[in-house]
């Protein structure tokens, strides 16, 4: 297990209590606490770097501009991309997805006839767009089934792969279950079916090291704040053969080379992809959060999440009526219904005793509907919670479901 009591001290938000108890934070899928390093990169930069980047002369602007692109050199060594030109900051996964789903829309590489497939497990935001994209063009949106236990239906996968299919867009961690879907070999059959990739990495990204050259997809896409960095800021990475062959979406300064009246020429990747100015402080501070987790280890951090998850679902199993969803070797999240309670009424109790879940269809109300729910009420973990929290959790549930019964 990680050294949790001097990580906690890392979060000056957690060191308080919330209706008389020490707060439990087990909502990190919605979004991370701040570690002080990060905290700090952000005063920093507004105390002695902010000014506008990439068109100044003066020193402030250029000091702004390597910070920035010190960032982004940061962030795609983390990934390991083969260029920093692949790294495009973005405001967030939604970002991310909606850009790649516009490019290819204007693109004209997915038309009518064509289909575009997610899986049953994904967010919101990742089958919003996709079906934005399937009203312009006239192509068609199909769902990978999900499974009783939380896993997708490789077979329907298969089949489905035999249709025309233009893009795989598929999560790595499902936000609601904790499910991780094997990526690199879903790519790989997606491929050889002529397919795009994207991976939506909104989970993983705090969970899982990120290979991308070693997972071969086209594209993947995730939020700071997912990772201990602010709301606002996020990352999509693209192949850079693919994104200079894509045009650009949204028009504006930086993502140009030359404007008349008549004609705009386009600027080089990241520029191409970055119109306007970019929230400067979320990417220096994007960079910090990843090298607080690579001064950790993001392989610990992933032992010690799966840990706490492994004894949360065996303290949860005793509790009469409880349903766990998803597979034994979820990453992330716990999800539970419990027979004849509502999930709000539980989270509402929970609360009560300083332990903060979410409740609800979690952005994902395909998936809940495909397991008869309204909602679940889930448990998220991070790298700073302890088995303490996981004692605090299993028990405040047990209390609340004796209250409400
Ligand atoms: N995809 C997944 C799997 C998520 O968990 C989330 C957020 O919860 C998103 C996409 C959207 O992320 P954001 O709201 O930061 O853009």
């Amino acid at each position: 297990m990680l050294p949790t009591e001097s990580l906690l001290a890392d979060f000056p938000i957690l060191d308080q209590s919330i209706h008389g108890r020490r707060l439990v934070y087990l909502d990190n899928a919605a979004t991370t606490q701040k570690p002080r390093t990060v905290l700090q990169a952000s005063r920093h930069y507004y105390e002695t770097l902010n000014a506008n980047i990439h068109r100044g002369t003066h020193q402030l602007a250029r000091m702004a501009t390597e910070a920035f692109e010190n960032s982004r050199q940061t962030v795609a060594a983390h990934l390991n991309a083969a260029s920093a030109d692949e790294v495009i900051f973005t405001s967030g996964t939604t970002g991310g997805i909606n850009l790649v789903a516009n490019i290819l829309a204007l693109s004209g590489r997915i038309g009518s006839g064509d289909e575009v497939l997610v899986s049953t497990l994904e967010h919101h935001s990742n089958i919003v767009p996709w079906q934005m994209l399937c009203q312009r063009t006239g192509a068609t949106l199909k769902v990978i089934p999900c499974l009783d236990d939380g896993t997708l239906d490789q077979d329907a996968f298969h089949t489905l792969l035999g249709g025309r299919v233009k893009i795989l867009a598929l999560t790595w961690i499902s936000n609601a279950f904790g499910t991780v879907n094997p990526v690199v070999e879903m790519t790989q059959a997606a491929h050889a079916a002529g397919a795009l990739v994207l991976i939506d990495a909104a989970q993983a990204i705090a969970h899982l090291p990120i290979d991308v050259r070693g997972l071969g997809a086209d594209f993947l896409a995730f939020s700071g704040h997912k990772v201990y960095a602010p709301t606002g800021i996020g990352v999509l990475w693209g192949r850079a053969s693919l994104l200079n062959d894509l045009p650009p979406w949204q028009g504006g300064g930086e993502m140009i080379r030359e404007v008349t009246f008549d004609h705009t020429t386009y600027n080089d990747l990241p520029f191409k992809y970055e119109a306007g100015t970019p929230n400067i402080e979320g990417a220096i501070t994007l960079a910090a959060a990843l090298d607080y987790v690579n001064g950790i280890g993001i392989d610990a951090i992933h032992a010690h999440e799966n840990e706490l998850i492994r004894s949360a679902a065996v303290a949860l199993a005793g509790i009469a009526g409880i349903r766990l969803f998803g597979p034994a070797g979820r990453a992330g999240s716990l999800s539970y219904a419990i027979e004849g309670l509502h999930h709000y009424d539980i989270g509402t109790m929970l609360d009560h005793m300083g332990v903060a879940v979410r409740t609800g269809h979690h952005c994902c109300q395909p998936l809940m509907a495909r397991f008869g729910m309204t909602g679940t009420v889930r448990a998220s973990f991070a790298l700073y919670n302890t088995l303490q929290d996981v004692e605090t959790f299993a028990t405040a549930t047990q209390k609340a479901v004796a209250m409400l019964r």
